[in-house]
């Protein structure tokens, strides 16, 4: 059976009691408030709901899960990051992912003193679970960090579950395209699997980047711990108006997407006949990966033109991600491209 003890989450944080606030002591809405040292004037002048209830309350009806189920945060960075704090003691601990993949693991990794193993994907972009294997054996691993549809490739990963099945820390699989895909989230898989975050986002297929809001969905023990260290009031209040609004208005997101989608189709199918190319990858997201000749070259090249894209040449070779646009950005970018 697997357990939320001291070997899998920090000592200080299964101790922890965390801060008690204001809206923590009385969560009630009507009243005469005079406990959180509030101005009484203003139209921003009350702290937000610390729990995010409406907002967890919608989500839920959207994505078939339990409130509980649920922990809101400042975009995804923050719920990687909270995860290390919570599951890995500094100077001490490991986690491990895979490369090419999201470099802000490596920073987050960093910041709070975990040595983050690396293990490359295959040729294919797949997971080489034998190279994984070989990590599993190592008491100080507890953490694996997993990105699906994958950036900056792109893919799907297959057969995660076969980690969630032979991994017995804690593994995150980080969904900020799944939107955008055809496979099917993993938040239907926590209840099978206590050892489990799926973490998604509202920065890309939702349009919200400016907002900052990300989530982590897990069991309700785990979403506890998030709730104990984040910090009291963590979603603005702007923000959680922003989120509740699009999520009121799914029918705008689905228009959005498919025209995103489409777009996609568009501009794999232009890049294949551009002298430059030499691979276009297979996309489960909104971005594209593609082998030119000279990635570097490329790349300066379109700054030029003031089309902005990213060099990943120091991740995979000669590779360029392109996120597909409006119908006007990506004709100017096919054109540009078009003519190097
Ligand atoms: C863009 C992206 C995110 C989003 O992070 P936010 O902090 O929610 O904006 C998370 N993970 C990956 C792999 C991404 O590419």
């Amino acid at each position: 059976m697997f357990e939320l003890d001291d070997n899998i989450v920090r000592k200080n944080i299964l101790n922890l009691k965390p801060y008690s606030s204001a809206r923590d002591e009385f969560s009630g809405d009507d009243g005469v408030f005079l406990d959180a040292n509030e101005n009484p004037f203003g139209e921003l002048n009350r702290y937000p709901d610390p729990y995010q209830k409406e907002l967890k309350k919608k989500l839920s009806e959207i994505k078939s899960i339990p409130s509980e189920n649920i922990f809101i945060g400042n975009g995804s960075d923050e719920v990687i990051d909270l995860t290390f704090r919570i599951f890995c003691n500094p100077g001490k601990d490991k986690a491990l992912t895979f490369s090419p993949g999201y470099g802000m693991y490596d920073i987050s990794a960093q910041i709070n003193d975990i040595e983050l193993i690396k293990v490359p994907l295959n040729q294919s972009f797949q997971i080489d679970f034998d190279a994984v294997e070989k990590c599993l054996n190592d008491k100080a691993l507890k953490l694996i960090l997993v990105c699906s549809p994958n950036n900056p490739t792109g893919n799907i990963i297959d057969n995660i579950e076969l980690l969630l099945q032979k991994f017995k820390g804690i593994v995150v699989i980080d969904e900020a395209y799944i939107d955008f895909s055809k496979t099917d989230s993993f938040i239907t898989k926590i209840k099978a699997f206590p050892n489990l975050i799926v973490s998604q986002t509202f920065s890309k297929a939702w349009g919200l980047a400016a907002s900052r809001v990300g989530t982590a969905y897990a069991s309700d023990q785990v979403i506890s711990l998030f709730n104990k260290v984040k910090p009291p009031y963590n979603v603005s209040g702007l923000n959680q108006k922003a989120v509740l609004k699009a999520l009121k208005n799914y029918s705008e997101f689905e228009k959005r997407k498919s025209i995103i989608l489409e777009q996609k189709s568009w501009v794999e199918k232009q890049l294949q006949g551009i002298p430059v190319v030499k691979k276009v990858y297979h996309s489960d997201s909104n971005f594209i990966l593609v082998e030119v000749t000279d990635s570097d070259n490329v790349y300066n090249k379109l700054i030029r033109k003031k089309v902005i894209i990213r060099n990943r040449n120091s991740l995979v070779k000669n590779c360029i991600r392109i996120t597909v646009g409006t119908p006007e950005e990506n004709k100017t970018l096919i054109k540009e491209l078009s003519e190097l």
